[in-house]
């Protein structure tokens, strides 16, 4: 067996970043940037008020209160011809412009407009400035906005919109093929034939593969025949940037795809030190990375947290980085008796009112019961022969 650790090493040395792109902002959520992003232009764009209220000369609140004369009002989208006087105020609506000659805002509640609308009375002194935001607070032109590598956030797609950028070099979204294989399998809703099973690793796989931010690829189902292997994989390492196949990658008699693979790849069959998700296969199809992931549906799912997640996103452009593990209190026992390997359990979870994480087991733990899976929000790391008895402390890998 080999150790976790030196399994994702394997891997992930031999995974890098896609090329760059330009797409539309409307479309870059989640991609990372290939170029640092400079601005051109500034933000706010002019000064303008902070607040609704009358736009005055600071000067004439010396002495409060005091009476002006309403000259005017200028909206949010509008300007305001001419320049304010002394003794005269404008009424000013949040994001206006500041008229010319105008060197603070009063906000509404501190002032009393006459009935007829032609004076108002403001009721305290105010500073140069008060309430009004300078052109150019947020954002200068030359400013590097975002470094290179940035992961592009909604907030920064809302930077990149206040400044005019319409577009952006990203890396490239991976497009990722997944293959089911095994004669056993069924995809339709036919009743089962004996000895048969409803594919269950695709459509879990191909979500997981979107929601992780790449392009989905569904390449069916391979039957246990090799030339429909090959042709499956072959069309893959085609038009994919990564190969997803489960199944087929355990010591079963009939699985071709460990012959098929080894023909028309560089693969690497492994035994991870780790329960579900032992049996797993890496290697190359020319340069198109494949992860053999196991075929118990449970399996598949924890091979692709701890392989394909992580793989997928350097391709994406994200830095390496460790298992992302963070510590949680145990509600239950998550003991386990040695066996040489590291059990991650399901385990379903939540913070508590004590900030932090508590977690229960998630129901049967067989690789084959995809319904605690199904229910749980994390996996729980136990250590090989670890004891962790309720209110012990343990680390967890929360699930997307
Ligand atoms: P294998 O790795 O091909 O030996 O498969 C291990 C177990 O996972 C067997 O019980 C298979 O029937 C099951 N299995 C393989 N592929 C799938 C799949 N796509 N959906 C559900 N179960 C699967
Ligand atoms: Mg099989």
């Amino acid at each position: 067996m080999i150790s976790l650790e030196d399994a994702r090493e394997f891997v992930l040395d031999r995974i890098s970043s896609l090329s760059a792109v330009e797409v539309p902002i409307a479309e870059a959520d989640a991609m990372v940037l290939a170029d640092a992003v400079v601005a051109t232009e500034q933000v706010p764009p002019f000064a303008n008020t902070a607040m609704d209220g009358f736009a005055v000369r600071s000067a004439d609140t010396t002495d409060v209160p005091v009476v002006l004369d309403m000259v005017g009002t200028v909206a949010a989208g509008s300007t305001f011809e001419g320049t304010l006087e002394a003794g005269q105020a404008i009424r000013i609506m949040t994001g206006a412009p500041m008229p010319a000659g105008a060197d603070a805002v009063v906000m509404v509640e501190r002032t009393v407009l006459a009935a007829d609308e032609q004076s108002v009375e403001i009721e305290i002194t105010v500073p140069v400035g008060n309430h009004v935001r300078g052109a150019g607070e947020d954002v200068q032109p030359g400013d590097v906005l975002f470094p290179a590598a940035t992961l592009l956030t909604p907030g920064h797609l809302g930077v990149l919109a206040s400044v005019g950028v319409r577009a952006v070099e990203v890396i490239r979204r991976p497009r990722v093929g997944v293959i089911s294989t095994g004669d056993e399998l069924v995809d339709d809703d036919r009743p089962l034939m004996p000895g048969e099973i409803r594919d269950s690793n695709r459509h879990t796989l191909l979500a997981l593969v979107a929601a992780s931010g790449c392009e989905a690829v569904d390449l069916g189902i391979a039957v246990d025949d090799p030339d429909l292997i090959r042709r499956a994989f072959l069309d893959g390492a085609e038009t994919c940037d990564a190969i997803l196949s489960s199944g087929g990658v355990s010591m079963g008699a009939f699985d071709y795809v460990k012959v098929v693979l080894d023909e028309i790849g560089d693969m690497r069959w492994m035994q991870v030190a780790i329960k579900p998700a032992k049996p797993f296969a890496f290697g190359l199809i020319g340069d198109v990375p494949v992860f053999g992931l196991p075929g118990n549906p449970v399996s598949s799912m924890v091979s692709f947290e701890l392989f394909a997640r992580p793989s997928l996103e350097i391709m994406a452009g994200q830095p390496r980085s460790p298992l992302p593990i963070v510590a949680a209190i145990a509600d239950d026992s998550l003991s386990h008796s040695a066996d040489g390997k590291t059990h991650f359990l399901r385990v379903m979870g939540r913070v508590e009112a004590d900030g932090r994480w508590h977690v229960s087991r998630a129901g049967g733990q067989g690789s084959h019961q995809l319904t605690a899976m199904a229910r749980a929000d994390a996996l729980a790391v136990s250590a090989d022969g670890a004891v962790i008895e309720p209110g012990d402390e343990v680390g967890i890998l929360v699930l997307g």
